[in-house]
């Protein structure tokens, strides 16, 4: 009998628990909404809404202002929003040619960012962190006093252990088994952990949670950067493999005969036929102009008219396609997103390729239901991934002692 009442004790907490992250994320990711909304949303009466509400208040995380349009006289009504002022979280991102850190508040405004473009070569994880580390301090000095930061995040061009943040294999910096999450937090000193998360995986969770993907429960991100990443997302959740190095769609195997080589040691990877460097080879740009606005101006040449560019951009959209073909026979995504560079070869004469790499080569009960889409949060998908991980915590148990 006690062990009965013990356990339903337990549940109860467990529903509640649950219950007030799903109601704190719903307000995070989806802005004010009305207690009938809430209710409707969690399955649950407005009385149990009210007390959500109320411990979260409580708790500093939300609160409850007039609705700015009530729509009829007599008693106001009333909205839940995110206590954005009151509480944030801090976001790195590592791309290979640049460093961003951001404030970025409950309900997921960006409310200050420092950003710096850096050479490729030399990067050693105590200069990379040192810059960081100078961001995350100001960035911290600089915020409201009243606003709390929950957690930091950060996102990474590499393959990292999601217990610890360690940078398994970064190649773009040359980095192996680098304790890059735990180095970070040490030089921050907040009394914070630090989420490391591969940089495609944060982009397909960022794009799910707030950029094309909304509402797709099958999706598929395609990062490009030097290389390209890959994060692919399966019933909501993302799928990243026993030690959370899965979705390398980058190094999918698409060419091994006459592929080029790849920076993972291979050949024929998918990223080494329609990264940056097949493109601008391809596009017969010299060998020292590397970076976003070297991909950018292909595209813009091709537009142009220019024949190398556009031949460079068929030949990559074709390899795109064998990828993006694959990948939906594999997976069957509602969504397919192209971020990073790809945001920019994507459309027009890339996207025709991969269109007819689809038609060829999908099998038909699939290849009606992927939609493709450009990345909605640009270059800073991965950031705001990152902002995500570090919400991360909070949204699943929103009223556990914090540091
Ligand atoms: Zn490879």
């Amino acid at each position: 009998m006690l062990k009965d009442l013990a356990a339903d004790r337990h549940a109860q907490v467990d529903t509640r628990r649950r219950n007030l992250g799903a109601l704190l994320r719903r307000v995070h990711l989806g802005g004010a909404a009305s207690r009938v909304e809430l209710a409707d949303w969690l399955g649950v009466n407005r009385s149990t809404v009210m007390a959500l509400t109320a411990d979260l208040a409580a708790a500093g995380l939300v609160r409850e202002v007039p609705a700015t349009t009530s729509g009829r006289a007599g008693r106001p009504s009333f909205v839940v929003r995110p206590e954005s002022e009151a509480v944030h979280v801090l976001a790195f991102d590592i791309a290979v040619d640049r460093l961003v850190a951001a404030r970025v508040d409950l309900g997921g405004t960006v409310s200050a960012r420092l950003e710096a473009t850096r050479a490729r070569a030399g990067a050693d994880l105590d200069a990379v962190v040192s810059v960081l580390a100078d961001f995350g301090r100001a960035l911290h000095h600089d915020a409201p006093p009243t606003s709390v930061c929950v957690g930091i995040g950060a996102s990474y061009c590499g393959m990292i252990r999601p217990g610890d943040g360690m940078v398994r294999f970064g190649p773009d910096l040359g980095w192996v088994d680098q304790a890059f999450g735990a180095e970070l937090a040490r030089r921050l000193d907040l009394g914070l952990p630090v989420l490391v998360g591969n940089e495609a995986h944060l982009g397909a969770m960022a794009e799910h949670r707030r950029g094309a993907g909304v509402g797709a429960q099958n999706l598929i991100y395609l990062h490009g950067d030097v290389g390209v990443g890959g994060g692919i997302i399966v019933g909501g959740d993302l799928l990243d493999g026993d030690g959370g190095y899965g979705s390398e769609v980058g190094h999918m195997l698409v060419n091994p005969y006459r592929g080029r080589p790849c920076g993972c040691g291979s050949r024929g990877c998918l990223e080494a036929e329609v990264g940056e460097r097949a493109l601008l080879d391809e596009a017969g740009r010299p060998a020292d102009h590397r970076g976003r606005e070297a991909v950018r101006a292909v595209v813009v040449a091709a537009e142009q008219g220019d024949a190398a560019a556009r031949e460079a951009l068929r030949r990559i959209g074709d390899w795109l396609g064998i990828g993006v073909a694959n990948l939906i026979n594999l997976f069957n995504p509602g969504v397919v997103i192209f971020g990073g560079t790809l945001r920019e070869v994507f459309p027009g004469t890339a996207a025709q390729q991969v269109r007819n790499r689809i038609a060829a080569n999908v099998l038909p009960v699939s290849r009606d239901k992927a939609h493709l889409r450009v990345s909605a949060l640009g270059y800073d998908a991965t950031l705001i991934g990152a902002a995500e991980l570090a919400f991360t915590p909070l949204l699943t148990n929103p009223l556990a002692p914090r540091p």
